[in-house]
């Protein structure tokens, strides 16, 4: 446990330090020779990289294959450095998962199950020695106040691990809360619990926020942090509101932690444990799909792993001055972005890709929506949920300031219309439906499975 405290303690000061880099290059130089450590250790240690290493030169390593979860999976016993077997680790993950006990570990690694399709989930492997540098550099990146200030954390989670209870260290206390759980029922306990430090995805923040207008929630924590789902500008704005608080942004996946907000509020890589090559999907846009290389991780090494998600570039550097490269936003997974049908089928495969972000600021460019969703369930049909702010009883829709619902529903007709002849693209089928929480496959006490506000629903 010492041990796992000091490395704890080194990470975090190693983050503060690098933090304050000035010189790009310098940062370049340093991510260089981590990779060539990462690289000289998983040479002798993974039989599926010793082959492929032995046949390249060191620094020629942008050369070894770009490699994603799939491969990474069907390789998962040649690829770990811990020589643990695909089955076996599948096995002892499940056993936790149900047994809700994540203390069991193989060969003294955590073994993890990521979130997904039962047919898709993937398996992780944390050391011990690789949490601690993780808490290190999450407590650096992400805490409001030094470490050694009293800090309460909440932490909103879907299932624990031993890669998240691992955070307890000195003054700091950290809770942790189900979201399987009715947020009703969580409610007391946070107000009991008096958080300096609020995590979690956006839509519990969001219930949390309406809770906090409402009077019944009482907390005044000092940072907010929104993780594991896209944050959608409409969620953004009402838990800013609802704790009168600007909301920062952790993204951090079963791949590695990626990326944090600055005290600017700006999303910066974590260039200091990962390095990231771009794919791009745009390149004037700044949209790409990050492949990524942990020169952090060991045991089960990350390298040029290509993530499914896109991710956009911030065009003006960051008034922080950070040398980590700074990103405009998170967009979402590469699965959903949504395709309409070339007008000139010739010039472009016949299909034209368009951007979660452009249907994003398309709906929201229209005043008075509380909760929307845009769905493409084929190329031809959209179907775009909408639930209003005071519609209330539709008698007294004209007593209200917002614009009824098919004012609503013909401005967003419009824009879409408009977005297509932009992009070159034929107008598809909208549908609009009432949103609902029960459209989420939730409850009205429980946050949905995972919100996603843009979402397509075939495969290509
Ligand atoms: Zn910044």
């Amino acid at each position: 446990m010492i041990r796992s405290g000091l490395i704890l303690l080194y990470y975090y000061i190693r983050t503060l330090a690098i933090s304050r880099w000035t010189d790009r290059k310098k940062l370049e130089r340093w991510q260089e020779k981590k990779i060539m450590r990462l690289l000289n250790y998983v040479s002798r240690k993974s039989p599926y990289y010793k082959k492929l290493i032995d046949r390249i030169c060191p620094g020629q390593w942008r050369e070894l294959p770009v490699i994603d979860k799939r491969v990474m999976m069907e390789h998962f016993s040649e690829l770990n450095t811990a020589g643990i077997d695909r089955q076996e680790a599948f096995e002892v993950a499940m056993e936790a998962e149900r047994s809700r006990d994540f203390s069991p570990t193989l060969k003294g690694i955590t073994v993890g199950l990521s979130s997904g399709t039962s047919g898709h989930r993937g398996l992780f492997l944390v050391s011990r020695k690789e949490q601690a540098a993780w808490a290190g550099t999450v407590l650096a990146k992400v805490l409001p106040e030094p470490l050694w200030r009293p800090q309460r954390v909440a932490f909103f989670l879907r299932s624990n691990s031993n890669l998240y209870s691992s955070v307890r260290h000195g003054r700091m206390k950290f809770r942790f809360f189900d979201l399987l759980e009715p947020v009703a029922s969580h409610i007391q306990e946070l107000n009991h619990y008096s958080p300096t430090l609020l995590v979690g995805p956006p839509s519990l923040l969001r219930m949390l926020a309406e809770a906090a207008m409402r009077g019944s929630l009482t907390i005044r924590p000092k940072k907010i942090v929104s993780v594991a789902e896209v944050l959608d500008p409409l969620d953004e704005k009402i838990i800013s509101q609802g704790f009168a608080k600007p909301v920062h942004q952790v993204y951090q996946c079963t791949e590695g932690f990626l990326a944090a907000t600055c005290e600017h509020g700006t999303l910066h890589l974590n260039e200091d444990i990962v390095y990231f090559e771009k794919e791009y999907l745009d390149r004037e846009k700044g949209k790409f799909v990050p492949i990524l290389t942990d020169f952090s991780r060991f045991s089960q090494p990350l390298i040029r792993y290509r993530l499914n998600d896109i991710l956009t570039e911030k065009k003006e550097p960051c008034p922080c001055g950070s040398v980590f490269t700074a990103l405009e936003q998170i967009e979402g997974r590469c699965d959903d972005l949504f395709y309409l049908r070339a007008e000139s089928p010739a010039e472009s495969d016949g299909l034209i890709v368009v951007f979660p972000d452009y249907i994003r600021r398309v709906v929201l460019a229209c005043p008075g929506i509380e909760h929307y969703a845009v769905i493409q369930h084929q190329v031809e049909l959209w179907e775009i949920q909408l639930a209003l702010e005071n519609t209330g009883d539709s008698a007294e829709e004209d007593r209200s300031d917002s614009p009824p619902r098919s004012a609503v529903e013909s401005q967003i007709r419009a824009e879409i219309a408009q977005l297509c002849q932009q992009l070159g693209g034929l107008m598809p089928t909208l549908q609009f439906t009432e949103w609902s929480l029960e459209n989420e496959q939730a409850t009205l006490s429980a946050p949905p499975v995972k919100r996603k506000r843009v979402e397509r629903r075939f495969p290509l």
